[in-house]
Protein backbone atom coordinates (compact mmCIF):
# COMPACT_ATOMS: atom_id res chain seq x y z
CA UNK A 1 0.00 0.00 0.00
CA UNK A 2 1.67 3.51 -0.59
CA UNK A 3 1.25 6.18 1.08
CA UNK A 4 -0.82 8.22 -0.85
CA UNK A 5 -3.91 6.00 -0.23
CA UNK A 6 -2.70 4.95 3.47
CA UNK A 7 -5.32 5.43 5.74
CA UNK A 8 -5.22 6.67 8.97
CA UNK A 9 -5.09 3.86 12.15
CA UNK A 10 -6.72 4.55 15.12
CA UNK A 11 -7.93 2.74 18.20
CA UNK A 12 -11.29 3.20 20.35
CA UNK A 13 -11.74 2.49 23.88
CA UNK A 14 -15.31 1.74 24.51
CA UNK A 15 -16.56 1.46 28.27
CA UNK A 16 -17.73 -1.78 28.89
CA UNK A 17 -20.31 -0.07 31.14
CA UNK A 18 -22.10 1.74 28.39
CA UNK A 19 -22.59 -1.65 26.63
CA UNK A 20 -24.71 -2.31 29.47
CA UNK A 21 -26.54 0.94 29.08
CA UNK A 22 -26.37 1.02 32.98
CA UNK A 23 -26.97 -2.37 33.79
CA UNK A 24 -25.69 -5.75 34.21
CA UNK A 25 -24.74 -7.84 30.52
CA UNK A 26 -25.42 -6.46 27.23
CA UNK A 27 -28.01 -4.39 25.70
CA UNK A 28 -28.32 -4.90 22.29
CA UNK A 29 -30.10 -1.48 21.39
CA UNK A 30 -27.20 0.26 22.60
CA UNK A 31 -24.53 -2.02 21.30
CA UNK A 32 -25.88 -2.38 17.64
CA UNK A 33 -26.16 1.66 17.77
CA UNK A 34 -22.90 1.74 18.32
CA UNK A 35 -21.93 -0.46 15.82
CA UNK A 36 -23.71 1.00 13.14
CA UNK A 37 -21.38 4.10 13.95
CA UNK A 38 -18.56 2.26 13.95
CA UNK A 39 -19.44 0.39 10.36
CA UNK A 40 -19.70 3.92 9.15
CA UNK A 41 -16.52 5.05 9.37
CA UNK A 42 -14.56 1.61 8.05
CA UNK A 43 -14.20 2.50 4.53
CA UNK A 44 -12.22 6.07 5.76
CA UNK A 45 -10.31 4.88 8.72
CA UNK A 46 -8.86 1.29 10.03
CA UNK A 47 -10.00 1.21 13.12
CA UNK A 48 -9.18 -1.48 16.26
CA UNK A 49 -11.01 -1.34 19.13
CA UNK A 50 -10.11 -2.23 23.28
CA UNK A 51 -13.61 -3.00 24.99
CA UNK A 52 -14.40 -2.59 28.79
CA UNK A 53 -16.12 -4.80 30.80
CA UNK A 54 -17.31 -2.79 33.72
CA UNK A 55 -20.74 -3.75 32.95
CA UNK A 56 -20.02 -7.35 33.97
CA UNK A 57 -17.48 -7.30 36.45
CA UNK A 58 -14.65 -4.80 37.95
CA UNK A 59 -11.75 -6.99 39.89
CA UNK A 60 -11.40 -4.08 42.24
CA UNK A 61 -14.94 -3.99 43.11
CA UNK A 62 -15.42 -8.03 43.69
CA UNK A 63 -11.91 -8.12 45.68
CA UNK A 64 -13.25 -5.37 47.59
CA UNK A 65 -15.93 -8.02 49.06
CA UNK A 66 -13.48 -10.92 49.73
CA UNK A 67 -12.55 -12.47 46.47
CA UNK A 68 -8.60 -12.61 45.41
CA UNK A 69 -8.04 -9.69 43.81
CA UNK A 70 -6.46 -11.78 40.99
CA UNK A 71 -9.48 -14.12 40.07
CA UNK A 72 -11.69 -11.46 40.12
CA UNK A 73 -9.48 -9.95 37.27
CA UNK A 74 -9.95 -12.71 35.09
CA UNK A 75 -13.12 -12.30 35.72
CA UNK A 76 -13.17 -9.27 34.57
CA UNK A 77 -10.98 -9.98 31.46
CA UNK A 78 -13.61 -12.73 30.55
CA UNK A 79 -16.52 -10.33 30.47
CA UNK A 80 -14.86 -7.75 27.77
CA UNK A 81 -14.57 -10.98 25.42
CA UNK A 82 -18.44 -11.26 25.99
CA UNK A 83 -18.87 -7.58 25.12
CA UNK A 84 -15.85 -8.23 21.82
CA UNK A 85 -18.24 -10.94 20.55
CA UNK A 86 -21.67 -9.07 21.13
CA UNK A 87 -19.79 -6.39 19.56
CA UNK A 88 -18.64 -8.48 16.48
CA UNK A 89 -21.91 -9.52 15.78
CA UNK A 90 -23.69 -5.89 15.71
CA UNK A 91 -20.55 -4.86 12.99
CA UNK A 92 -21.28 -8.23 10.89
CA UNK A 93 -24.74 -7.12 10.91
CA UNK A 94 -23.68 -3.52 9.88
CA UNK A 95 -21.81 -4.73 7.25
CA UNK A 96 -18.43 -4.47 8.62
CA UNK A 97 -15.66 -7.34 8.30
CA UNK A 98 -14.05 -7.77 11.83
CA UNK A 99 -11.86 -10.78 13.98
CA UNK A 100 -11.83 -10.69 17.52
CA UNK A 101 -8.20 -11.58 19.11
CA UNK A 102 -7.85 -12.23 22.96
CA UNK A 103 -5.04 -11.81 25.08
CA UNK A 104 -6.41 -15.35 26.80
CA UNK A 105 -6.33 -18.02 24.53
CA UNK A 106 -9.82 -19.56 23.77
CA UNK A 107 -9.76 -20.82 19.85
CA UNK A 108 -12.99 -21.71 19.60
CA UNK A 109 -14.59 -17.59 19.95
CA UNK A 110 -11.44 -15.61 19.52
CA UNK A 111 -8.04 -15.47 17.89
CA UNK A 112 -5.12 -15.37 19.74
CA UNK A 113 -3.65 -11.98 20.43
CA UNK A 114 -1.22 -11.75 17.16
CA UNK A 115 -0.02 -7.70 16.54
CA UNK A 116 1.28 -8.16 12.95
CA UNK A 117 -1.50 -10.39 12.41
CA UNK A 118 -3.93 -7.65 13.61
CA UNK A 119 -2.16 -4.88 11.60
CA UNK A 120 -2.83 -6.96 8.31
CA UNK A 121 -6.54 -7.31 9.34
CA UNK A 122 -6.68 -3.67 9.41
CA UNK A 123 -4.90 -2.80 5.87
CA UNK A 124 -7.77 -5.38 4.54
CA UNK A 125 -10.35 -3.10 6.05
CA UNK A 126 -11.61 -5.27 9.18
CA UNK A 127 -12.11 -3.78 12.32
CA UNK A 128 -10.10 -5.14 14.83
CA UNK A 129 -11.49 -6.09 18.79
CA UNK A 130 -9.45 -6.48 21.13
CA UNK A 131 -10.47 -8.80 24.23
CA UNK A 132 -9.48 -10.30 27.65
CA UNK A 133 -7.59 -6.85 28.10
CA UNK A 134 -3.96 -7.25 28.65
CA UNK A 135 -4.52 -11.23 29.68
CA UNK A 136 -2.90 -9.58 33.43
CA UNK A 137 -4.53 -8.70 36.77
CA UNK A 138 -4.30 -4.97 38.00
CA UNK A 139 -4.13 -3.75 34.45
CA UNK A 140 -7.87 -1.25 33.32
CA UNK A 141 -8.44 -1.79 29.73
CA UNK A 142 -7.92 1.74 29.51
CA UNK A 143 -4.34 0.99 29.60
CA UNK A 144 -4.75 -2.05 27.44
CA UNK A 145 -6.04 0.57 25.23
CA UNK A 146 -2.93 2.45 25.02
CA UNK A 147 -0.59 -0.58 24.55
CA UNK A 148 -2.41 -1.88 21.99
CA UNK A 149 -2.31 1.47 20.18
CA UNK A 150 1.26 1.53 20.59
CA UNK A 151 1.87 -1.89 19.38
CA UNK A 152 -0.12 -1.74 16.09
CA UNK A 153 1.18 2.12 15.45
CA UNK A 154 -2.02 3.86 15.90
CA UNK A 155 -1.91 7.41 15.47
CA UNK A 156 -3.97 8.17 18.39
CA UNK A 157 -6.12 6.46 20.89
CA UNK A 158 -9.94 7.77 20.95
CA UNK A 159 -11.55 7.23 24.64
CA UNK A 160 -15.49 7.05 24.10
CA UNK A 161 -17.35 8.13 27.17
CA UNK A 162 -20.77 7.89 27.80
CA UNK A 163 -22.28 10.57 30.50
CA UNK A 164 -19.36 12.94 30.04
CA UNK A 165 -18.02 14.90 26.92
CA UNK A 166 -14.56 15.37 27.94
CA UNK A 167 -12.04 15.88 30.53
CA UNK A 168 -12.91 18.45 32.77
CA UNK A 169 -11.06 20.15 35.15
CA UNK A 170 -12.67 18.74 38.05
CA UNK A 171 -15.43 15.22 38.53
CA UNK A 172 -18.31 17.66 36.59
CA UNK A 173 -21.17 15.22 38.62
CA UNK A 174 -19.47 16.57 42.10
CA UNK A 175 -18.46 19.74 41.47
CA UNK A 176 -21.15 22.42 39.52
CA UNK A 177 -18.09 24.94 39.05
CA UNK A 178 -16.02 22.21 36.87
CA UNK A 179 -15.31 23.31 33.35
CA UNK A 180 -14.58 21.15 29.94
CA UNK A 181 -10.99 21.21 28.89
CA UNK A 182 -10.44 21.58 25.15
CA UNK A 183 -6.65 20.19 25.76
CA UNK A 184 -4.52 19.38 28.36
CA UNK A 185 -1.03 17.55 28.78
CA UNK A 186 -0.70 14.08 29.93
CA UNK A 187 1.35 16.02 33.44
CA UNK A 188 -1.57 18.35 33.76
CA UNK A 189 -3.78 15.07 33.84
CA UNK A 190 -1.38 13.38 36.50
CA UNK A 191 -0.81 16.19 38.82
CA UNK A 192 -4.36 16.84 39.43
CA UNK A 193 -5.43 13.62 39.50
CA UNK A 194 -7.89 13.67 36.53
CA UNK A 195 -9.42 10.09 37.20
CA UNK A 196 -11.43 9.88 33.40
CA UNK A 197 -8.66 7.57 32.10
CA UNK A 198 -6.52 5.67 34.80
CA UNK A 199 -3.07 6.73 35.70
CA UNK A 200 -1.32 4.18 34.02
CA UNK A 201 -2.55 4.45 30.36
CA UNK A 202 -1.84 8.42 30.93
CA UNK A 203 1.75 7.75 31.67
CA UNK A 204 1.87 5.19 29.04
CA UNK A 205 1.04 7.79 26.69
CA UNK A 206 3.12 10.30 28.01
CA UNK A 207 6.06 8.21 27.95
CA UNK A 208 5.61 7.15 24.17
CA UNK A 209 4.51 10.34 22.55
CA UNK A 210 0.91 9.29 21.41
CA UNK A 211 -2.36 11.41 21.37
CA UNK A 212 -5.27 10.60 23.17
CA UNK A 213 -8.63 12.18 22.81
CA UNK A 214 -11.39 11.62 25.23
CA UNK A 215 -15.10 12.22 23.83
CA UNK A 216 -18.54 11.35 24.74
CA UNK A 217 -20.66 9.22 23.05
CA UNK A 218 -23.94 10.77 22.90
CA UNK A 219 -25.40 12.47 20.58
CA UNK A 220 -25.84 9.70 18.15
CA UNK A 221 -23.02 10.07 15.80
CA UNK A 222 -20.59 11.26 17.76
CA UNK A 223 -18.56 7.66 17.84
CA UNK A 224 -18.32 8.30 13.71
CA UNK A 225 -16.90 11.85 14.27
CA UNK A 226 -14.46 10.64 16.53
CA UNK A 227 -13.31 8.14 14.34
CA UNK A 228 -13.00 10.33 11.40
CA UNK A 229 -10.66 12.83 13.34
CA UNK A 230 -13.39 15.28 13.98
CA UNK A 231 -11.59 17.89 16.46
CA UNK A 232 -14.01 17.10 19.99
CA UNK A 233 -13.87 16.57 23.30
CA UNK A 234 -10.75 16.84 24.75
CA UNK A 235 -7.14 16.12 23.45
CA UNK A 236 -4.33 15.08 26.00
CA UNK A 237 -1.18 15.17 25.04
CA UNK A 238 3.01 14.42 25.69
N1 LIG B 1 -8.91 -6.37 33.64
C1 LIG B 1 -7.67 -6.87 34.03
N2 LIG B 1 -6.60 -6.75 33.19
C2 LIG B 1 -6.70 -6.14 31.98
C3 LIG B 1 -7.94 -5.59 31.59
C4 LIG B 1 -9.02 -5.73 32.43
O1 LIG B 1 -7.54 -7.42 35.11
O2 LIG B 1 -5.69 -6.11 31.25
C5 LIG B 1 -10.09 -6.61 34.50
C6 LIG B 1 -10.18 -5.69 35.69
O3 LIG B 1 -10.69 -6.42 36.77
C7 LIG B 1 -11.20 -4.65 35.22
C8 LIG B 1 -12.14 -5.49 34.39
O4 LIG B 1 -11.28 -6.42 33.73
O5 LIG B 1 -11.86 -4.05 36.30
C9 LIG B 1 -12.97 -4.74 33.38
O6 LIG B 1 -12.21 -3.79 32.68
P1 LIG B 1 -12.36 -2.20 32.94
O7 LIG B 1 -12.68 -1.95 34.37
O8 LIG B 1 -11.17 -1.55 32.38
O9 LIG B 1 -13.64 -1.90 32.03
P2 LIG B 1 -14.43 -0.52 31.77
O10 LIG B 1 -14.31 0.32 33.01
O11 LIG B 1 -13.78 0.14 30.61
O12 LIG B 1 -15.81 -0.96 31.45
Amino acid sequence: IDEATKRRRVLLKLSGEAFGGGQLGVNPDVVSQIAREIAEAVDRVEIAIVVGGGNFFRGAELSQRGMDRGRADYMGMLGTVMNSLALQDFLEQAGAATRVQSAISMTQVAEPYIPRRAVRHLEKGRVVIFGAGAGLPYFSTDTVAAQRALEIGATEVLVAKNGVDGVYTADPRVDPDATKLDHLTYNDALQKGLKVVDSTAFSLCMDNGIDMRVFGMEPAGNVTRALLGDEMGTLVTA
